[in-house]
C-alpha cells in the first residue's frame, strides 16, 4: 500500500524551521505496510496544499496524512482545502465547537484583553469539519480529521495539526478510528531491525553486506539503509514478516565478521548499554569535560531515571577551572598541556574524587577551528576513564577527530560513551581484582 505525506507551513519553505512532521510520518506509515510515496513540503497556500493532494493521488497514495493549518486564524486552510479536494461542504459541528471553547477558556480567563468576538470565531473555525469526516478529539485546540472522498477510489485524507507534540498522539489514536482501521487492515506491516556498530567505516559494512550475498544469504526481501549517526553506523533493515530469517541470518553473519564492533542489535542506543552497565555494578558515574563544554553530560541525562547512575558534571573548559574543580596540578597542565593524557587521567580521577563516583571521565581536545598546532592538531582529543571500586582498572586514549568543531565535540562524546562501556565490560568480567594493573593506555 502507498501513502503520502503534506506538511504544510510556511516557515518550513523559507528554511525557517526543520521539519519534524514528515520523518516521523514517513517511519510509522512505513511500519504500519503503507509506504510513504513522498514527502512534500509546501507553504500555507492553498493552491500548493491541492497541487500536492493532487500530486500525490495521481502517485497511486491510498493514504495523505497532512500536517499543520488547523489553527484558529484565516491563513489555516487545510480543512478547506481537504474538503474541496474530497468533494465534501464544510458544516458547524456544535458539540466540537462546545468541546474547544472550553479548552481555550483558561486562556481568555488568563489574557482578560483577548477580543472575546475573535476567540470565538477561532473556535467556530475550528469545529467547521467536512460533512462526514470523523472527527479526532483536540490534543492542543484543533481537532484532527479523517476525511473520505465521495470519488471512487480515491485516497483517504487524515489531517493533523502541526505541532509535533500533538500530531504524534493524534496519528496514533487514529489508527484506532474505524476509517483508518479498516484501510490499513488491507496492509502488510513491516518489521524494522536496527544494528548499531562502532568503530568501523561505513565502506566496512558496505563489503559486508557485498560478502553475506556472495556466501548465498538472500537480502532481496530486506530494505537495507546504513547512515552514519555521531560517528556510529547505523544499519536498519525493514522487512516483511516473512522474511525474518533473512534478517537473522544477516544479523548473525554482521555479529561474527563485527565481533568487537557490533553493539547493539536491538536499537539500544550506547546511552542506554551505559547506563544499564552503571546500574548492573551499582557504580556511579562523574565527569568533567573541556572542549565538550557539557554535551556528555547531556548525553548520560538524556534517558529518564538517569539520576540513580550520573551523579554530575564539570565544564573545565579553562585551565583555572580544571584545577579548581576537578583538583588538577597547575604544574601537570604546565609540563603536559592542557590537552594530554596526563591531564585527561587527572580529570577523570578529580571528576570521580570530587563528586564521589565511581567512574569518572576526563576529556580535554581541540575542537577547532583554530587552536591547533603540528604537534596537537584540531580534532586532537584525549579521552580518559577512570575506575575506583576496588578495581584499579582504567582507559585513556587519544583519537584525532575528522570534521567540523560540532563534529569534532559531538564524536568526543560518543568515543567517551563507547570507552566507557569497554572499560565496564572489561570490569565486570574482570571481577572484583584488585592487584590489576594501576592504569591501562591504549592508543
Ligand atoms: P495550531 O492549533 O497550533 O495553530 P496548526 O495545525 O495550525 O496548529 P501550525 O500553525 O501549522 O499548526 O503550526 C503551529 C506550530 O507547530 C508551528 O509554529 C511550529 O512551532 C510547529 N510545527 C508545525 N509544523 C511543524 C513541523 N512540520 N515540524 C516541526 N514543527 C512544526
Amino acid at each position: 500500500m502507498r501513502s503520502g505525506i503534506v506538511v504544510t507551513g510556511t516557515e518550513l519553505i523559507s528554511g525557517l524551521r526543520q521539519d519534524r512532521n514528515g520523518p516521523w510520518l514517513a517511519r510509522r506509515l512505513r511500519a504500519l505496510g503503507a509506504e510513504p510515496a513522498q514527502i512534500i513540503q509546501v507553504a500555507d497556500d492553498p493552491e500548493e496544499i491541492g497541487r500536492a493532494l493532487g500530486f500525490l493521488e495521481d502517485a497511486g497514495a491510498e493514504l495523505i496524512v497532512t500536517s499543520g493549518g488547523l489553527g484558529p486564524t484565516a491563513d489555516d486552510l487545510t480543512v478547506a482545502v481537504v474538503a474541496e479536494r474530497q468533494g465534501r461542504s464544510l458544516r458547524l459541528d456544535e458539540p466540537l465547537a462546545e468541546q474547544i471553547a472550553a479548552i481555550v477558556e483558561p486562556l481568555r480567563r488568563r489574557y482578560p484583553g483577548l477580543d472575546a468576538a475573535a476567540l470565538a470565531a477561532g473556535t467556530r473555525k475550528q469545529a467547521t469539519v467536512p460533512e462526514g469526516a470523523t472527527v479526532l478529539a483536540p490534543v492542543g485546540t484543533a481537532p484532527g480529521l479523517i476525511v473520505p472522498s465521495t470519488r471512487k477510489r480515491a485516497p483517504l485524507v487524515l489531517v493533523l495539526p502541526g505541532p509535533p507534540r500533538e500530531l504524534q498522539p493524534m496519528f496514533e489514536s487514529a489508527l484506532a478510528s474505524e476509517p483508518l482501521r479498516s484501510l490499513l487492515a488491507g496492509a502488510s506491516p513491516r518489521r524494522e531491525g536496527t544494528l548499531l556498530l562502532f568503530g568501523i567505516p561505513e565502506s566496512e559494512i558496505a563489503q559486508t553486506l557485498r560478502l553475506a550475498s556472495d556466501q548465498g544469504l538472500d537480502l532481496s526481501a530486506l530494505e537495507i539503509t546504513t547512515c552514519l549517526h555521531r560517528g556510529e553506523i547505523e544499519v536498519t533493515c525493514a522487512y516483511a514478516p516473512a522474511a525474518e530469517d533473512d534478517y537473522r541470518r544477516l544479523v548473525a553473519f554482521i555479529a561474527e565478521r563485527h565481533p568487537r564492533e557490533l553493539f547493539s542489535s536491538d536499537g539500544r542506543s550506547i546511552e542506554a548499554i551505559v547506563a544499564e552497565l552503571l546500574l548492573a555494578r551499582g557504580d556511579a558515574i562523574a565527569i568533567a569535560e573541556s572542549c565538550t563544554g557539557g554535551l556528555l553530560g547531556a548525553r548520560l541525562t538524556e534517558l529518564p531515571g538517569s539520576s540513580r547512575y550520573f551523579r554530575g558534571g564539570l565544564i573545565v573548559y579553562s585551565n583555572a577551572a580544571k584545577e579548581a574543580l576537578a583538583g588538577v596540578p597547575a604544574e601537570l597542565i604546565a609540563r603536559h598541556g592542557a590537552v594530554s593524557q596526563e591531564v585527561a587521567r587527572a580529570l577523570a580521577a578529580g571528576a570521580a574524587r570530587a563528586l564521589g563516583a565511581q567512574v569518572g571521565v576526563g576529556i580535554t581536545g581541540i575542537a577547532g577551528p583554530d587552536g591547533g598546532s603540528v604537534e596537537k592538531p584540531v580534532g586532537l582529543v584525549w579521552i580518559s576513564v577512570h575506575l575506583s571500586s576496588g578495581l584499579q582498572g582504567g582507559l585513556t586514549r587519544s583519537v584525532n577527530l575528522p570534521g567540523s568543531r560540532t563534529d569534532v565535540r559531538e564524536r568526543a562524546t560518543t568515543v567517551a560513551l563507547h570507552m566507557v562501556r569497554s572499560a565496564l565490560l572489561r570490569a565486570l568480567s574482570d571481577g572484583n581484582n584488585d592487584g590489576a594493573p594501576a592504569a591501562r593506555s591504549a592508543g
